[in-house]
């Protein structure tokens, strides 16, 4: 594990409870996460390992000078949120045997990992990757090497317009935060973005983008794809399908599953 800072320590952590060798480097820092040995350099740190998680600060340039210094047959996977990888990926001894694997804090709780390939990861450093990562109870999900990823990419939409929320003084970060909790956040520990608009009708949104638009501007009009799925019927699950397909059977599963998730989630959040 090279960088002990808020992700390496919970990558690293959950690493050692798998029952895996874990050494760590990072000159800042004086204790490991238990289970976790700490190495005096990079060299020990990294001497017989097969797979190197890279968790230092988030810039371009550090994080080239420490994959610089590897050497080895390892796998490396950089935790980056939001650098390309085709810099990092030139500095690797391999850069076949190099991808991103985007762990979320708390490491140890959030079950999902972003996996990217970089410009030249090899089939067999992905499947290895997958394998290791469901080996520590992690559900990777591939996504493709953009800035970003998927979930920074959602995740800081939604952040910007809370900000603009605070900002235009609709109400306290508290309040803004307690509806996203209490409402379509509160969806969103089960059902996905898509998944949601599916089950609400697509119609529906296309009707609340339009007073939305009227308010805000062009970044809320109605797009091409939500266009061409209204006109060719596919309301969501009311009509059979929306984004996806929802075949009679698995939709009853689907809806089911939703109402056991949702009484679970307000179960434990009482
Ligand atoms: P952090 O600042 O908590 O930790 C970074 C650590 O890297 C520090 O302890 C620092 O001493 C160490 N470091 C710096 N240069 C080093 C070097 N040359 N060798 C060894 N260690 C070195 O940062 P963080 O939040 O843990 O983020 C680390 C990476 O994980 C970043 O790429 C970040 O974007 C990514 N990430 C962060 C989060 C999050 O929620 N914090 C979530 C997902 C991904």
């Amino acid at each position: 594990m090279l960088g002990l800072g808020t992700m390496g320590r919970g990558i690293a952590g959950v690493v050692a409870a798998a029952g895996e060798d874990v050494r760590a480097y990072d000159p800042n820092v004086d204790a490991a996460p238990a289970g976790v040995r700490l190495s005096s350099s990079l060299a020990e740190a990294v001497d017989e390992a097969e797979l190197v998680f890279e968790a230092v600060t988030e810039d371009v340039d550090a994080k080239r000078a420490i994959l610089g210094q590897l050497t080895g047959e390892a796998i490396v996977a950089t935790n980056t949120s939001s650098l390309p990888l085709e810099p990092l990926s030139e500095v690797v001894p391999d850069p076949e045997r190099f991808l991103a694997a985007h762990f979320f804090n708390p490491a140890d709780l959030v079950p999902g990992v972003e996996v990217a390939a970089g410009p030249r990861t090899s089939a067999e450093t992905l499947e290895r990757t997958f394998a290791f990562l469901r080996h520590l109870g992690k559900e990777p999900i591939q996504v493709k090497a953009v800035p970003g990823f998927i979930a920074n990419r959602l995740q800081l939409v939604l952040f910007l317009e809370a900000l603009a929320c605070v900002e235009e003084g609709l109400a306290e970060p508290e309040e803004i935060d307690a509806v996203v909790r209490k409402t379509f956040g509160f969806r969103l520990g089960a059902f996905g973005p898509l998944a949601i608009a599916d089950m609400a009708g697509l119609d529906v949104y296309a009707a609340i983008l339009d007073s939305l638009r009227s308010a805000y501007g062009e970044r809320f009009a109605l797009p091409e794809k939500l266009r061409d799925l209204i006109a060719e019927g596919r309301l969501g699950t009311k009509s059979g399908a929306g984004l996806r397909r929802y075949p009679e059977e698995e939709l009853r599963a689907m809806l089911s599953r939703r109402d056991e998730t949702y009484r679970r989630l307000l179960a434990a959040s009482e």
